[in-house]
């Protein structure tokens, strides 16, 4: 018999199926803890406000700044905004020393940063900035800049932080091989502009920056509608969303100072830890084996079935269970079907499928890619795995099994988008009826695993409160780069404020 005909192998990409019906019950629940979000700290859905207000129309002009510290490296950019959704971006790369990660204080990792800023500065904006040394003692600022020529930078930093204003939020705790006590519980912000100030930089940060909110801003600029971006989201080693709320709908305490004229909010979801109680979200045996593990059992649950960081593992379970099994011949020379008399095809003992995040989610995609019998691509990515010889069928199976793994994950992924474009109630104003509703999206996952956006739309289609209307109107579009022009989008909003 085939063996994409064998019964087990069948149950096993049908325990992937993720309904129309579980599709509409997990919109629903998402509605229900983004509510509850809103309402108080501590839920699901933490739904943390950013104390951006506003999002750009694709008009925005002028030269900005942006770093980003996000792990391995530090990117520091310029950024000038052409005014008509086009820009111009200068950036620069440097590995953070290792000895910096773990270093005593913030205040030897924070003056490496600054002295990035400034080695590029010289480098890209030599004019400016021998002009600023020049003048920086005669001039009004308090750091004796003139202001109009200070560089207003917006900073990414990409671990958990306690946003308390625009530009101002305290480090909860170090991720990503960091470990420098001395910085948690301080305003990570203030801890980099004291280090600028001592080298007499024309840099002032006027933004920090969630990766979302730079997606959503990017977005916002390049694809302008009546009104901006409603969503940013990323679906890359993680997933996360942050969308444009209703100021009047935030019911928690907002601690921070923002300019509440434009009625609007922009939140960070961070939506990977929706439904950590799996009341809504699928939870096969193999969703088990994977969560045991991770450093954080039980919790982020939704992103361990949807981003990059995960698919990979959560195929490389499939398989070890299907190499104990002996009624499913995967990955054996089996004469019946061998199409390779001189060699056997078996799986070596060096295989990374029996090394703990063996899979990279890269090779998800390429089975979703290879389309052409008898699947060359995907058997020479086998290879690669340490499988010697691997068959068509092999590949075949191995192909099923990985769509119907990304496939759940582009379906929950849905769920996500779903919830908050009905949140946003902008399909049913009357006053947008014509526009689209626009979402901005990030991450090797959606850029890269073919028509992942294809199988959200199809999701998307059947939503109760969308459907094929609704999601006519839902423009879906990669939105590169959210930590430099988004994150000098952001310094350009909230400079309108100071
Ligand atoms: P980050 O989210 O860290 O900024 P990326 O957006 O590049 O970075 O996402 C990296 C994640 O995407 C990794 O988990 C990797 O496994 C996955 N990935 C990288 N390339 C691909 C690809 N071609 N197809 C699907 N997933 C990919």
């Amino acid at each position: 018999m085939s063996l994409l005909l064998n019964p087990h192998v069948k149950d096993i990409v049908h325990q992937f199926d993720y309904t129309d019906t579980d599709v509409n019950n997990a919109v629903k629940e998402f509605l229900r803890q983004m509510a509850e979000g809103l309402e108080r700290d501590g839920t699901s859905l933490s739904q943390i406000p950013t104390y951006v207000t506003a999002v750009p129309n694709g008009t925005e002009k002028g030269l900005y700044m942006a770093v980003d510290l996000g792990g391995t490296n530090f990117r520091v950019c310029s950024i000038k905004l052409n005014g008509d959704g086009s820009f111009y971006l200068t950036s620069s790369k440097v590995e953070i020393p290792k000895e910096l990660m773990v270093a005593k204080t913030a205040q030897e990792l924070f003056a490496f940063l600054a002295r990035q800023i400034a080695l590029f500065l010289e480098k890209h904006h030599t004019d400016r900035f021998e002009a600023h040394v020049r003048r920086r003692m005669t001039a009004s600022s308090p750091l004796g800049f003139r202001d109009e020529s200070v560089f207003r930078m917006g900073f990414t930093f990409s671990f958990p932080v306690r946003q308390v204003g625009v530009n101002r939020g305290t480090l909860i705790r170090w991720t990503k091989g960091f470990d420098i006590p001395d910085a948690v519980g301080k305003d990570v912000c203030a801890l980099l502009q004291a280090e600028i100030d001592k080298l007499h930089l024309p840099v002032k940060i006027t933004a920090l920056v969630n990766d979302t909110v730079g997606t959503l801003m990017a977005r916002s600029y390049s694809a302008p509608g009546k009104h901006g971006a409603v969503l940013g989201a990323i679906f890359g080693t993680g997933t996360n969303g942050a969308y444009v709320e209703q100021l009047s709908k935030v019911k928690k305490p907002l601690v921070g100072d923002y300019d509440a004229s434009t009625g609007l909010m922009v939140i960070n979801t961070e939506w990977g830890s929706f439904d950590n109680e799996l009341s809504v979200l699928p939870n096969t045996p193999w969703d088990i084996a994977l969560d045991k593990l991770t450093p954080n059992p039980g919790l982020q649950m939704y992103e361990k079935r949807v981003s990059g960081m995960f698919l990979g593992e959560v195929m490389r379970q499939v398989l070890l269970d299907i190499l104990k099994n002996p009624n499913i011949p995967l990955f054996k020379d089996v004469d019946s079907r061998s199409n390779d008399w001189t060699s056997v095809t078996e799986v070596r003992e060096t295989s990374p499928i029996f090394q703990p995040w063996g899979i990279d989610t890269k090779s998800l995609s390429v089975a979703a890619g290879d389309n052409m019998p008898p699947l060359p691509l995907l058997r020479g990515e086998l290879e690669s795995l340490d499988i010697n010889s691997p068959s068509f069928e092999d590949a075949q199976v191995f192909k099923a099994i990985a769509e119907a793994i990304v496939r759940r994950a582009a379906r929950l992924s849905a769920v996500a988008i779903a919830a908050i474009v009905l949140q946003t109630g902008k399909l049913t104003d009357p006053d947008l009826a014509d526009e689209p509703v626009d979402i901005g999206v990030d991450g090797s996952l959606v850029e890269h695993y073919p028509c992942f956006t294809d199988m959200i739309y199809e999701a998307l289609r059947a939503v109760d409160g969308i459907g094929e209307e609704g999601a006519k109107r839902i423009r879906i579009g990669i939105a590169k780069d959210g930590s430099g022009v988004g994150a000098a989008l952001i310094a350009l909003v909230a400079g309108r404020m100071e």
